[in-house]
């Protein structure tokens, strides 16, 4: 494709996770013509990819080389450590830039919008996953893992992801990137019982066959499921295939008993928590029964009461507002026509469509973004990067570049013990002076 107008179309992509590089691959591809920077507030690419996926699911973590192979095209930059809103404002990168594309993803844990919800042993699925990632932001979380008791709330794929990480034992969890000072928590807690509790029932429930299938082959841990609830399955003849397929797992799920000696996993459905007790730390959560309706779930005003030290909610994300930007705080998503928000600016991935989707589906959004600024978008003289590094300079900034931050994930893969992939860092002036050294 030929760009109207002469010259080189400077963009800048903001956040790189799968989003930010499905977009700079899709520009990259396109023509030559234009110069992309990828930037993002940590030392160290790849977003969810590295902070939020599995330490267990390394193979889903390689689509990063997919990236990395996007940083070797000549007009594709990441910048690290630079973050809009701290470092460098909006107005500025709209001035240098003649794109900004936020892609920065839904970074804020949904509320439960319950009282308590603030004590001790209670996080958001964003925080907890990042502690056991290696996030920066979440090494001092310290969670309560000194309790018999787990509640995960939530029927989609981080709950189960959080139930596996606190059941698998370490050897299990031997070829990982799970953080170490996680690991050493994890594995000396007391957990007994981990209930995953639904507000809906099991065919409702947003789980993929391989995770839930995963439950049923972990070592120390036996998964636990009412055969009575099989039956809403058996009467529906319109399920889908993934569906099936889940059906097929609970079934085998149905079937285990309570093993002595191992932690019990509790998948339990058509219940929702309408209050979190203790005094500062967390000491039991009310539950109440609910029942199906046609457009959603109604409370029944059967409570029980469940005893429990920690409470991870798994209920979904927000995108970060920014001031000036359009937000729809009822989504939690920027206000877009298409991706375009206004003027130059635009949104690519979770930061314009919410959490859902898979890491794949970034790609055609990003390809999609792509094709509509190219179409709608011409050179117009901006000064791109070498206005952002006068910036940079001015302000003695510390970012990082691509060659650098293979520098860090050397010295991450060297520091390694046993067959573990990598120890991830999570101090930024640490992984800076690495960057810089
Ligand atoms: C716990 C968890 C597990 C998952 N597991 C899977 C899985 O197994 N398989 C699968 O297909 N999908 C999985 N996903 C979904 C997948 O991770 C997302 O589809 C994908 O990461 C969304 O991409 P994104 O680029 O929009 O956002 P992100 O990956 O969140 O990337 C956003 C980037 O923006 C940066 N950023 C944010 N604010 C700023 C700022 N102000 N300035 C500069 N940079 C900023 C962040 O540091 C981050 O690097 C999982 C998601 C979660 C939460």
């Amino acid at each position: 494709m030929i760009l109207n107008g002469s010259g080189t179309l400077y963009v800048a992509i903001i956040g790189a996770g799968p989003a930010g590089y499905y977009t700079a691959e899709a520009f990259a591809a396109k023509h030559d013509n234009v110069h992309v920077d990828i930037i993002d507030r940590l030392p160290t690419p790849y977003g969810l990819i590295r902070a939020g996926v599995a330490p267990d699911h390394q193979s889903i973590k390689n689509v990063a080389l997919r990236y990395a192979a996007t940083n070797e095209k000549d007009n594709v930059h990441f910048i690290g450590n630079l973050e809009l809103g701290r470092d460098v404002s909006m107005e500025e990168l709209q001035q240098l830039y003649d794109v900004v594309i936020l892609a920065t993803g839904a970074p804020k844990d949904r509320a439960l919008g319950l009282e308590g919800e603030h004590l001790q042993g209670v996080y958001g699925s964003g925080s907890f996953v990042g502690w056991y990632n290696s996030h920066p932001d979440y090494r001092d979380l310290n969670p309560n893992l000194k309790t018999p008791t787990a509640v995960i709330i939530g029927n989609g794929n981080v709950a189960i992801d959080v139930a596996r990480i606190l059941a698998k034992t370490a050897q299990e969890m031997a070829e990982t990137d799970l953080a170490p000072y996680a690991a050493s928590e994890i594995h000396t807690s007391i957990l007994k019982d981990i209930y995953i509790i639904g507000r809906r029932g099991p065919v409702e429930a947003a789980f993929t066959p391989k995770e839930l299938g995963e439950l049923n082959k972990l070592e120390n841990c036996t998964p636990l499921f009412d055969p009575a609830l099989l039956e809403a399955f058996e009467e529906n003849t319109d399920l889908t295939v993934v569906q099936k397929k889940n059906l097929a797992i609970l079934r085998d799920i149905a079937a285990n008993k309570p093993e002595k000696d191992k932690i019990r996993l509790h998948l339990s459905f058509f219940q929702r928590p309408v209050a979190i007790e203790g005094d500062q730390s967390l000491t039991n959560i009310l539950l109440e029964k609910t029942k199906l309706m046609p457009n959603g779930v109604e409370g029944t005003g059967h409570t029980a009461e469940l005893k429990c030290g920690l409470l991870v909610s798994c209920i979904g994300y927000k995108a970060s507002p920014i001031e000036g930007i359009p937000y729809d705080t009822r989504s939690g998503v920027y206000v877009s026509s298409d991706g375009h928000i206004s003027g130059n600016l635009y949104c690519v991935g979770w930061a314009r469509r919410g959490p859902t989707g898979t890491i794949g589906t970034n790609r055609p959004d990003g390809v999609g973004i792509a094709d509509k600024i190219l179409s709608e978008i011409t050179p117009s003289g901006k000064a791109g990067r070498q206005g952002l590094d006068v910036l940079v300079q001015t302000r003695d900034l510390h970012t990082v570049s691509f060659a650098n931050w293979k520098k860090i994930e050397t010295a991450e893969q060297e520091a390694t013990e046993g067959n573990a992939p990598r120890r991830k860092f999570t101090n930024i002036d640490k992984m800076i002076k690495i960057a810089e050294s």
